[in-house]
This record gives C-alpha cells, structure tokens and sequence, in this order.
C-alpha cells in the first residue's frame, strides 16, 4: 500500500477551501489511487470553521483519506507535507492601498515560506492561490532558499479554463477539442489569453476565428474580468471554479500534460519570452515526471508582445513594491 501524501491547505476554512477539500479527499488532486492526509492551516479565529469542514471531511467515509490535522501556525502546518496549496490571503478591501495589501500578504506568505523551507518534504510542490497570487509566490520562494525556486508555483489555470470555455463557445467546439491556449503575465486584470498558438480539433485557433475585434473587445476582457461578473451575478467571488483550477493545476503538474497540449502555470521566469528573471509569470508549460517546463520557441507577434509586455510590467512593479517594503 502507499504511503499517503501530506497535502496543506491554508485558509482551509474559506469558500474555496470548503470547495477544495473535499475533492482533495475523493482523489481528484493526484489521483484515484493515491491516499492523502490533509494538514489545515487556518488563523486561530478560524479554526473552529475548519474543525466544522473537518468533521464533514470525516462524515465522508472517503477511502483515500488516512488524516485531517489542523493547525493554527505555519510551523506545524507544513511539516513534513508534500503539496501546499496557499489560499488564505488577505483580500483587498475598501480604501485600502495596494502597499497596503502587499505588506498584509508579506505578513502571510513570508513565514510560510520560511516554515516550507524549515520543515517541509524533499519533494514539497506549492502552489499559491491567494491573491496577489503571482506576488505572494515570490515572496513565499524567496524565504524557503533551500527549495527549488520551480516549486513555487502561482494559479492561472482558472483563467486558461475560462479562456477554453469562452473559445469552444465562440466556436461551438467542446472544450476538448481546445489545445495549447496559453495565459501569459500576471493572474490580473491585465493577464493575457493567448489563442495564436492555440488549435481547435487541430486547426490554428486564430485562424479559424478570424476575428481580431472579438479577440480584443469580447474574448480578453471577458477572460479577465470573469471574476468581477461572477461576483456581480452570483454576489459572492467565484469558489467551486477556482478550486477545481487548483485540483487541475496540481494534478497536470504531477500527472502530466497531454501529448501536444500544454497548460499555463505562473512559474519562475528563466528569462525566456523576455520575462525578466526570476518574476513569477504564467507560461504555456508542459509536465512530466512531477516538472514542468516552459514551452520554447513559439513566435509571439506584435499583438500578444505588448500585452505580455504590459502585464509583466505589472509584475516587475509589484516586485519593485515588495521589495521596497522588504518583503524580499
Ligand atoms: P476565498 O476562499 O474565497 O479566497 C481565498 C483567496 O483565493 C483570496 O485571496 C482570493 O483572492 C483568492 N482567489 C484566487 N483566485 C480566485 C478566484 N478565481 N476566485 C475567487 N478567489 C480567488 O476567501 P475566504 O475569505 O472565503 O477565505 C479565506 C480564508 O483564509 C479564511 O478562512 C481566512 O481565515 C483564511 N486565511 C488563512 C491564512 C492562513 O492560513 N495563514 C491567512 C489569511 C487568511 P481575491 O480576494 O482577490 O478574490
């Protein structure tokens, strides 16, 4: 039998955590025959919320689930775990400015660093939900030294799913006849959905669209402000659909790409696009054996360049920012 796999869910008591953990616990994170032990971080205010989560974790009867743990600080939470899926954060709230947020979320995401650093497995994999979430990546990796920087990883595979629905939509294609679309920059307003490269049944995307004004009037705003309408419809942010990104997210990461498709991940920058070194941005990568790796030589024409441009910008200020406030 094998041994489980210690998975950490901060924020555990939160709307995406109650969508998360659950599927966590039924497989769909690794997969249908790998057990788990669940480790929820939560602030202290909150702990009793996830004991309530855990109580119906437990009311499950799930096969694959062999623990629940709870814990009220970063040091205990992260020890010995294996997959950490950061998606408590702090979130924008009225008048505040973004200084503001970004030292509220070093608060957060610098001990966790140090704590995944200290105590974490060998083969720990994070990926960071909570928003800033590109940002709050870079400031987890930066205090864990003695981690691998592609650990880090930042969620922008809600935006990629959103991007395939929208275009299988448009082109009355299923969403898997969509392959290798691509989210580049930051998972903000300014992200950028790319369908260049992008093939439906396995003809360019671009091509069969034909339609530039759809692209940049309909189809990139309607990606990235998704989240808005969702709040304005639903009267809460979105929840189940973020959570089953993070389940994918993780689970393409482990269990690989599909063969000609890729996914998008906020990863490490190497440097290749022209995104500086070191940014956390989103990248059309693909994975094998538990790595991923970004996609090389793809031509990006004078429409995608500036907006890859403008969101790695945003991203380079953001850096700018943390590091100013010496979060860094
Ligand atoms: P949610 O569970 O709805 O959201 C959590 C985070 O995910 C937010 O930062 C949110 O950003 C982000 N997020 C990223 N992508 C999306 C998306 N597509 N849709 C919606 N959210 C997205 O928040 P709750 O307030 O319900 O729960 C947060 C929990 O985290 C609370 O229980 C709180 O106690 C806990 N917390 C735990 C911490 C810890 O463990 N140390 C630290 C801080 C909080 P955005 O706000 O921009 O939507």
């Amino acid at each position: 039998t094998r041994t489980p796999v210690n998975v950490t869910v901060t924020g555990a008591a939160g709307q995406i955590g109650y969508a998360l953990l659950f599927r966590i616990a039924s497989g769909h994170l690794l997969g249908p025959d790998v057990p788990v032990k669940l480790r929820l971080l939560e602030i202290p205010q909150a702990v009793k919320a996830a004991e309530g989560t855990a109580m119906e974790l437990d009311d499950c009867a799930f096969p694959l689930l062999k623990g629940i743990d709870i814990f009220d600080n970063p040091t205990d939470g992260f020890a010995g775990t294996n997959v950490a899926l950061l998606v408590g954060a702090r979130p924008r709230t009225a008048g505040m400015e973004r200084g503001d947020l970004l030292a509220a979320n070093g608060g957060i995401f610098k001990p966790q660093g140090e704590a995944i650093n200290a105590g974490a497995a060998d083969d720990i994999k994070v990926l960071v939900v909570g928003n800033p979430a590109n940002t709050n990546a870079l400031i987890a990796q930066q205090h864990a030294p003695d981690v691998p920087a592609e650990r880090f990883t930042a969620m922008t595979r809600l935006d990629h799913n959103r991007a395939v629905s929208q275009l299988a939509q448009k082109t009355g294609a299923a969403v898997t006849d969509i392959a290798k679309l691509t989210i580049w920059g930051n998972h903000s307003a300014t992200q950028y959905p790319d369908i260049f490269h992008a093939e439906i049944a396995g003809k360019n995307a671009a091509e069969t669209v034909n339609d530039e004004a759809w692209l940049a009037d309909t189809f990139i705003p309607t990606v990235a402000k998704r989240g808005a309408a969702i709040i304005e419809a639903r009267g809460a942010s979105s929840a189940a659909s973020a959570a089953n990104a993070a389940i994918d997210h993780v689970h393409t990461w482990v269990n690989g790409t599909a063969a000609g498709d890729w996914t998008s991940m906020g990863v490490v920058s190497d440097g290749s696009y022209g995104v500086p070194e070191g940014l956390i941005s989103s990248f059309p990568v693909v994975c094998k054996d538990g790595k991923w790796e970004i996609v090389q030589g793809l031509d990006i024409n004078e429409f995608s360049r500036k907006r890859i441009d403008a969101s790695v910008a945003e991203l380079a200020e953001e850096r700018d920012a943390v590091r100013e406030l010496g979060l860094i």
